[in-house]
């Protein structure tokens, strides 16, 4: 019965004890949603060792935190993690549960959606409640042609992955309070396979998502080589260079540094579209950087149309000479 099911959940995912900011940005999107329907924001902390990341939720907008901690929880592993968080949705019975489609959200929330036979949105861009006061997620569909709004009517709860960089996080509050709950869970663990380590990334590869400033190269690009250009001109920027699609499934850079809607969404203050032409499914993955360049050969491109500067031009003759003036002007 989905009367029994009440407040919202955000889970709130951690690696190696460091939260991801999709949760502050979901924990504050929780907040307009409250002021419709009034219910408790709670974030969900799984893992071991990990309680004292609670007053960050709080300060970031959580009302409530559960904290359930277990050895096999230490390091995300799919099955512990899924065990644990249904032992706590039965128990608590919440009407909305959202993830960050992040790799671990987009792991996680399939797997509870079938352990919980509910439904689950993938990718959501925006959350709201339509004019009934039904819950909806809107996602692009059709090729990110049109902006589908899914509702779940009977099936509780509600549930999400929901783009990062979509929603502003709440700057931290300490003289916030909340209510921490810690709870215990039964996890097995998982016998088919085991997370031997775990390493960071190394130095210099932050991922496109964080970075201020992008140069992003397209299949204007002609050779391969030319992408250590567009890489020379991000790090003079102090950016990170990222790409649409055909230079991925070229081959020539890894899927990370991909914008798009099956990529990354970014929100840099600027980015630089060199030989880009701006098809839906790049513009979604990046239409809110604050600053959009581009330089494209063709006056019609249709990235132009989302640009605040444009550069009518041949990429290989532009690009050097920026890198010669900016070389210049350090010198
Ligand atoms: C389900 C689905 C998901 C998708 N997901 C994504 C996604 O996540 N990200 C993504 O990017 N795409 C995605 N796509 C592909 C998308 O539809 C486009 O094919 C792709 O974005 C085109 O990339 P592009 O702009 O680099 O290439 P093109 O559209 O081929 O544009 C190349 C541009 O370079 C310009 N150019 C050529 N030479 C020069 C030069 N010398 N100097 C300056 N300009 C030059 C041309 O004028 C042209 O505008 C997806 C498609 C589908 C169906």
């Amino acid at each position: 019965m989905k009367e029994n099911y009440s407040g919202i959940w955000i889970f709130a995912e951690q690696r190696q004890g460091v939260l991801n900011p999709v949760v502050f940005e979901l924990l504050s999107k929780a907040q307009e949603l409250k002021s419709v329907t009034d219910e408790t924001i709670t974030a969900v902390l799984l893992g071991s060792g990990v309680s004292g990341l609670a007053d960050e939720l709080i300060a970031r907008g959580a009302e409530r935190v559960l904290i359930a901690e277990h050895e096999a929880l230490s390091v995300y592993s799919a099955r512990p993690y899924q065990q644990a968080l249904t032992q706590l949705v039965e128990r608590y019975k919440p009407s909305i549960l959202l993830y960050g489609a992040t790799s671990q959200g987009r792991d996680l929330a399939p797997r509870m959606m079938v352990a919980l036979q509910t439904g689950l949105t993938a990718d959501a861009i925006d959350l709201g409640y339509d004019e009934d006061g039904v819950f909806f997620q809107a996602t692009p569909a059709y090729g990110g042609k049109i902006l589908a709004h899914i509702v779940i009517l009977e099936k509780r709860p509600q549930m999400a992955t929901v783009r990062p960089q979509i929603f502003d996080p709440l700057p931290p509050d300490s003289t916030r309070r909340g209510e921490i709950v810690t709870e215990t869970v039964e996890v097995a663990g998982d016998g088919d396979y085991e997370v031997l380590a775990c390493a960071p990334k190394p130095e210099g590869t932050q991922p496109i998502d964080r970075a201020a400033l992008l140069v992003s190269g397209g299949r204007g690009i002609k050779h391969e080589t030319d992408f250590a250009m567009l890489d020379e001109l991000a790090r003079l920027l102090h950016g990170q260079l990222a790409s649409s699609r055909p230079p991925v499934d070229q081959g020539w850079l890894p899927h990370e540094k991909q914008i798009g809607q099956s990529g990354t969404t970014v929100k840099p203050a600027y980015i630089l579209n060199v030989g880009i032409s701006g098809s839906v499914q790049y513009q979604v993955g990046m239409q809110n950087a604050a600053c959009i360049i581009s330089i494209n050969h063709n006056p019609d491109a249709p990235i132009f149309g989302i640009s605040q500067y444009g550069v009518v031009a041949d990429y290989r003759k532009v690009v050097p000479a920026i890198i010669a003036e900016i070389c210049k002007r350090k010198a």
